[in-house]
């Protein structure tokens, strides 16, 4: 007779909301075992008896053929008494589970799904809103847990009796696809706010014939018009206030992201990925699409249309589109319909929308893809809420962030939580957002933080809201030590490790600006060892949006009185007025703060190599930085000299290298690509000594300054050449939008409490 038995499988991961269940189901009745699944607050938790052969080959099969969506974090195994059970069952609401398990992030389209919308046969043929449980909204759309239907934004939908018989069959693959619909139930089409069943169709032609759309999406609306279109690419550019800001751009398939874009098998992974962000590639020349979709940039992002209606719209529309988020300036994508009227109404000739509220807004994500490297650069729709792994235990921590790209960080029980990218925190506005997003986080993941990381700077609008927040312990973090610790969290380590911070600006513990630092940290502490030798911001942080004056402040400080002529020969964009006031601001230190950024100084080589005179956004001046070395390529090139005595890396000789370069003739690409290297060596040369006079080996590369693909390509061959181990992100970007989660780290071990 055959040996039966029972057993009981405890799962954690990512196994509710992405169609775990009826997956458990299907394998369990495919292996004739009887039993049941449900969702516990200890995961999810499976029980199946019969013939012990197949119990065994259930247990096998469990994690290898797994739902898409599905993670496996851990599965915990135990044989238990016979109940003589016969049937296998689902078990449903079941109130409590793992939070963050429960609430995914949303989907892109799948290919059944893409299949369904383009049979004529099928009843969704053409459905803009076709989702299953392998795709489709989820984080976007719930308004509280546990994460069903009620607790969604299409619980204003009710499901038609041909839906519910697919939600309520475990055989099926929308069994609890909590945002189901189809034509008769679900929602609609409106254009300028009247029903517009063949909306896309029409919109498609309005965009080949150059007009602005705005158009509501997954995570909130685009502004959209035809990429390959220059005048309405200036058009948007003009009525959206957008300087020099590179445009996205979603194509029609893989074979159009070819023909702009030099694709890797890496970026093209991404590209069809079910997270689907905006991946940043080197741009074709000759692929179309108009010259003002990324002025003086050497790449371009690109995406593939990520749900049906996107999917819907390409198809028609040119191949090509440009789909930035629709918003002003930094702040918060645009994401109630009345809102859209207000805000993009003026800039939009158009607005595509439906029924579907977007319960929290999301911005499309963007990763950075050069060689090897995968570099995160806004993390947000398809990533937000999974959570990172942080070893070690403590309390639970809320991390407001700073200020840039905001993103704040909920830690508890070995897992950190990070906001999606909130924007630039600087007005009541998205601060309120802001706190309203902190609260829904709280909900959602049933956290309520008894430590609150704030950053060291006073006058950020996080530091003061924390300051404000009764009945919690405050730890304050410096600035660069959270960018590291984020790595070191990402990576595992406990330290110590060199920490290498090139950034833009961060408030030193001396009240400075710092931003070029080299620190030996652990989570907890940090020891600031090394730092470029400051020079003064002239007119503080408003200095960043003219780099001239920074190149000037480096001028002055590596040649002192032959400044200002320099300056005339070599800073065309500063008047000679402007260079008088600019010096004497310097020279008496009037509201010009010191600073050792790193950033501040790619800013100056990017001014003395011809740079635009205006930085329309953060980064910009590094980024045509980089693009002009992009132009040489890589050839060897000679490093400029660089002094490091006394902690201090001495910037002076590398200025003069780079002024009599410039004055003997020299290629700007030549010199930025000199630049690149000479940072890349003495940052190794660092690097080297800490870890000959006893430093560790982990080296943690961190800050805005990273998402330089070439910089940092330079620094892992560099450091590894030399015996060293570095670290860098792959999960949360190296940029502030990144730092929350290392301000939460060292929260959770420096507030005195637990570990
Ligand atoms: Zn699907
Ligand atoms: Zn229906
Ligand atoms: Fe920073």
């Amino acid at each position: 007779m055959e040996k039966r038995v029972r057993r009981r499988l405890v799962v954690r991961g990512t196994v509710q909301g992405v169609g775990f269940r009826p997956f458990v189901y299907r394998l369990a009745v495919s292996l004739s075992l009887a039993g049941s699944v449900r969702n516990t607050p200890e995961g999810v938790v499976i029980e199946v008896e019969g013939d012990a052969e197949a119990v065994d080959e259930f247990a096998r099969r469990l994690p290898a053929e797994a739902p898409p969506l599905a993670r496996i974090e851990k599965a915990i195994t135990a044989d238990v008494p016979l109940t003589g059970e016969r049937e296998f069952r689902i078990i449903t609401s079941e109130a409590g589970g793992s939070p963050t398990a429960l609430i995914p992030p949303d989907v892109a389209l799948c290919e059944d799904c893409a299949r369904e919308i383009a049979d004529p046969g099928d009843r969704r043929y053409r459905y803009p809103f076709t989702n299953c449980t392998n795709c489709g909204p989820r984080f976007s759309i719930v308004l509280g847990i546990p994460y069903d239907r009620p607790q969604t934004t299409m619980s204003a939908f009710e499901m038609c009796p041909r839906c519910r018989e697919e939600y309520t069959n475990p055989r099926d693959r929308r069994f609890h696809a909590e945002p189901i619909a189809c034509p008769v139930c679900g929602p609609s089409l409106f254009l300028d706010g009247r029903p517009a069943p063949r909306g896309i169709s029409h919109v498609a032609r309005l965009l080949a014939e150059g007009k602005i759309i705005a158009a509501k999406g997954l995570g909130g609306y685009h502004l959209a018009c035809d990429a390959r279109n220059p005048k309405a690419v200036e058009l948007l550019r003009a009525r959206k206030g957008r300087g020099d800001k590179p445009f996205a751009v979603m194509v029609r398939d893989l074979e159009e992201a070819r023909r702009v874009a030099e694709v890797s098998p890496t970026a093209a992974a991404l590209l069809a990925s079910p997270e689907s962000p905006i991946v940043i590639m080197p741009a074709r020349a000759g692929g179309g699409l108009a010259p003002g979709i990324a002025p003086r940039q050497a790449t371009v992002g690109v995406m593939l249309p990520y749900t049906p209606l996107h999917r819907l719209l390409l198809e028609e529309s040119p191949p090509a589109l440009v789909m930035t988020s629709g918003n002003l300036a930094e702040e918060p994508i645009v994401h109630r319909d009345d809102e859209a009227r207000a805000k993009l109404g003026g800039i939009a000739d158009h607005i595509l929308s439906h029924n579907r509220e977007i319960a929290v807004p999301c911005d499309d994500s963007v990763v950075r893809v050069e060689g090897d490297l995968v570099i995160p650069v806004r993390r947000a729709r398809g990533y937000v809420p999974r959570s990172v792994p942080v070893e070690g235990d403590g309390p639970a921590v809320l991390a407001v962030g700073g200020y840039h790209k905001h993103t704040f960080c909920l830690l508890r029980r070995g897992e950190a939580i990070l906001s999606q990218h909130i924007g630039d925190l600087d007005t009541a506005e998205v601060l309120d957002y802001f706190a309203r997003a902190v609260a829904h986080f709280q909900r959602l993941f049933e956290v309520e933080p008894e430590v609150v990381a704030h950053d060291l700077h006073p006058g950020y609008l996080s530091t003061q809201w924390a300051r404000s927040l009764p009945g919690v312990r405050l730890v304050p973090v410096q600035h660069h030590h959270a960018h590291v610790v984020s790595v070191m969290a990402e990576a595992g380590l406990e330290g110590p490790v060199i920490g290498v911070a090139y950034d833009g600006t961060g408030y030193g513990t001396d009240g400075t600006a710092w931003g070029g630092e080299i620190m030996l940290a652990g989570r907890s502490d940090f020891r600031r060892v090394m730092h470029l030798r400051p020079v003064p911001l002239p007119g503080g942080e408003a200095a960043i949006r003219r780099p001239a004056r920074i190149a000037l402040s480096h001028l002055r400080d590596a040649f002192g009185e032959r400044a200002g002529d320099l300056a005339k020969r070599l800073l065309p964009s500063l008047t000679g007025a402007e260079i008088r006031v600019v010096l004497r601001q310097c020279e008496r230190g009037l509201n010009s703060p010191l600073t050792s950024s790193m950033g501040r100084l790619f800013d100056a080589v990017a001014a003395l190599l011809g740079a635009a005179p205006e930085a329309t956004y953060e980064g910009q001046p590094a980024m045509e930085l980089e693009a002009m070395a992009q132009e040489y390529g890589d050839g060897r090139v000679e490093s400029y000299e660089v002094a490091i005595s006394d902690g201090v890396i001495d910037t002076r000789p590398l200025v003069r290298g780079i002024v009599a370069d410039l004055e003997r003739g020299v290629a700007a690409a030549q010199i930025s690509a000199r630049f690149h290297e000479t940072v890349a060596a003495f940052t190794v040369e660092a690097c080297r000594c800490l870890r000959a006079e006893g430093g560790p080996a982990e080296v943690a590369l961190a800050g805005g300054v990273m998402q330089n693909a070439r910089l940092l390509s330079r620094l892992i061959h560099g450091l590894t050449g030399a015996g060293l181990r570095p670290h860098y992100h792959r999960e949360v970007p190296p940029n502030d939008g990144g730092m929350s989660l290392g301000q939460a780290v060292i929260g959770a071990v420096s507030s005195g409490m637990g570990k």
